[in-house]
């Protein structure tokens, strides 16, 4: 049985633990010199490439080569982060749907960087054990999308590590708290981190965990403390010392980093002093608690709606709610803390160390993995709907957000156009109506479909999830039985992935886009329509009268201008008005459609005599 290490990658730290066999506790593996915590930093100089510790001492003097908080840009696109790169001093470029991140005259992409923190825990591991470790389980956000997941296993890979299951933090932490030992319950998972939030509502039963809904914020956590208190003292040196600091790069990571520890020290004081000596002055000023509680009070109550969203998902109030667990650093707060604790009415659960929870809760599940611990299941759930678009770019979701994973779903499609070859799927994510305001997260082409009239293809799409929360589309045409199965490799290339944002947004626009859904549908049967009729006078106008047949044109001109229209009734009355303008031929054709049917059948009927 080959061993398996649980890894936390975080986006400020990252740590590495294991389940001690002798008292079946999970540990965290220290390095040499005793920190549990490895910082999330590579930084790359010309005598090689630093990383933890090390790293960090170069973010004052190599900030253009030392790489941090590259969580935030795994598995997304330029796009994606370009908002967000004005606070990198590293320079950061689109590169074929991903983004790669240049020092120098190297190009590096985000998991090349990850796989560097993998790594150096995978040689401290290896220390530890005195043998080759290639397997982990490594945890992940839960809102991170498939692209993001399928970066974090990129990452081991690159490492040398077989990532054997990407777990859902949260899910980790409850699994560390030993949450499965409550015979039943419901537990609020709260984590905040240096960069990203998540709330997970979880149900425990007979030591199963079944994750009944999360939500968060992919952009928020203790560095927007930090920015908070960094623009805060910027204006303060600049009414002392009359400098404007917000330009020079080294000052500004001196700035970050001291502000960092001052908030780090009023978790515990009241009050603390900030001394940083400039080149030209040296900057010194005290801070209280509630000062810096004042300008990060925002930043923190925005942290309860996803948690309040999270709640009416799961169809709870908070009342149900029978445990609340702490993870990630920045709920040392005590400004956090008592904002976790007002919303939920209880008091949260902080026994074990907040950053070091989630890699022992990955520690646990290797454990399982590895066969040591049977008997218990973890489920998940999809942070966001699935599903493909269709005609007129209206989502057909396959599974709904929330749905507990592995899972699986299967649709049938068809062709909307005649004798169509090709059919072109796009995979989407997201929780609007329409396909263009959702996440695209993969395009691929059933092609080799025989030519059929438009309706007739069946072409059967599959869904698949596995227990890692990476997604595998197949589409088939199940009519000529020339089955083409389509392997989706889940693209980096990715528009808008900001999940809380998305939710938010399929609440605000929920009438607008129900209202554009609607018109759409109306106009595919104006669609429809047009073409049949088009269809029908090819075929029979010379079976009715000269006025007949232009009253049909007319009206068949008429609904066209109004297809092209946003007027849902006028559509509408047109289509009626097209129906019934085309009434008697449509009868007329019947009939002879009907006569040819009878007379053929005679003409079979005598011959069998
Ligand atoms: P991540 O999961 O994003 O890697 P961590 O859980 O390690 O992050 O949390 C890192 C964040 O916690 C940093 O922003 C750090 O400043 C903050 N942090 C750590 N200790 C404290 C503390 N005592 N008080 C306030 N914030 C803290
Ligand atoms: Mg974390």
């Amino acid at each position: 049985m080959s061993r398996i290490v649980g890894i936390d990658l975080g986006t400020t730290n990252s740590l590495v633990a294991y389940v001690d066999e002798k008292t079946g506790l999970p540990r965290v593996i220290p390095d040499r010199d005793g920190h549990a915590l490895l910082p999330s930093i590579v930084s790359f100089a010309n005598e090689g490439v630093l990383v933890g510790a090390a790293a960090r001492r170069q973010l004052v003097r190599r900030p253009e080569s030392t790489v941090y908080s590259v969580k935030r840009l795994m598995g997304r696109s330029y796009e994606d982060v370009k908002e967000e790169l004005c606070y990198f001093p590293f320079k950061v470029l689109p590169c074929e749907g991903i983004v790669k991140i240049r020092i120098g005259s190297r190009e590096v992409t985000p998991p090349e960087v990850s796989a560097i923190v993998l790594k150096s825990l995978k040689e401290r591991a290896e220390a530890h054990f005195g043998e080759t470790i290639e397997k982990a389980v490594v945890t992940v956000p839960a809102y991170f999308n498939d692209s993001q997941r399928q970066a974090t296993k990129d990452a081991g890979r690159i490492a040398g590590l077989d990532v054997v299951r990407i777990l859902n933090e949260p899910t980790a932490a409850s699994l560390a708290y030993g949450l499965q030992r409550i015979r039943e319950g419901v537990v609020a998972v709260y984590d905040l981190g240096g960069g990203t939030f998540d709330i997970s509502i979880l149900r425990v039963k007979d030591g199963v965990f079944e994750v009944l809904a999360t939500n968060g914020n992919t952009r928020l956590g203790g560095d927007d403390f930090d920015r908070a208190l960094v623009v805060w003292l910027l204006d303060d040196i600049r009414e002392k010392h009359g400098v404007y600091l917000g330009r020079d790069l080294e000052a500004m990571q001196e700035l970050r980093l001291a502000a960092e520890a001052a908030k780090i020290r009023l978790s515990s004081d009241e009050r603390t002093a900030l001394t940083i000596p400039f080149d030209a002055f040296t900057y010194h000023r005290e801070i209280t608690r509630s000062e810096l509680e004042r300008l990060i009070e925002r930043l923190v109550d925005s942290t309860l709606a996803p948690c309040r969203m999270a709640l009416a998902d799961a169809g709870l109030a908070s009342a149900d709610i029978d445990e609340v667990v702490l993870v990630g650093g920045s709920t040392r707060v005590p400004l956090v803390r008592r904002r976790v604790q007002e919303l939920f009415g209880k008091t949260p659960h902080s026994q074990l160390n907040p950053d070091e929870v989630v890699a022992l809760g990955a520690a646990v599940q290797a454990h399982i993995l590895a066969g040591g611990i049977t008997n218990m299941l973890l489920l998940d759930v999809t942070p966001l709907s699935l599903g493909i678009e269709t005609l007129g770019g209206i989502v057909s979701v396959l599974i709904p957000r929330n749905t507990t994973i592995p899972t699986n779903a299967r649709e049938l499609f068809t062709t909307s156009v005649d004798g169509q070859r090709v059919v072109d799927m796009h995979v989407v994510q997201g929780e609007r109506e329409l396909a263009k305001d959702c996440r695209s997260l993969a395009r691929f082409e059933l092609s080799g479909v025989d030519p059929m009239p438009a309706g007739m293809p069946k072409i059967e799409v599959v869904f698949l999830i596995d227990a890692n929360g990476i997604l595998q589309v197949t589409a088939t045409e199940l009519r000529t039985g020339k089955a083409a199965a389509i392997e989706v490799k889940p693209t980096y290339g990715l528009s808008d992935a900001d999940v809380e944002r998305m939710v938010e947004e399929s609440f605000a626009y929920a009438e607008a886009d129900v209202e554009a859904r609607l018109l759409i549908e109306t106009r595919n049967e104006a669609d429809t329509v047009i073409t049949h009729v088009e269809r029908a006078l090819a075929q029979g106008s010379h079976l009715v009268a000269a006025d007949e047949r232009r009253a049909i044109v007319e009206a068949l001109d008429a609904l066209r201008g109004a297809r092209d229209g946003s007027d849902r009734d006028l559509i509408r009355e047109a289509t009626t008005a097209m129906n019934h303008a085309t009434e008697h031929l449509a009868e007329i054709m019947m009939d002879a459609a009907l006569k040819g049917a009878l007379a053929s059948r005679r003409a079979g009927e005598i011959m069998e005599k």
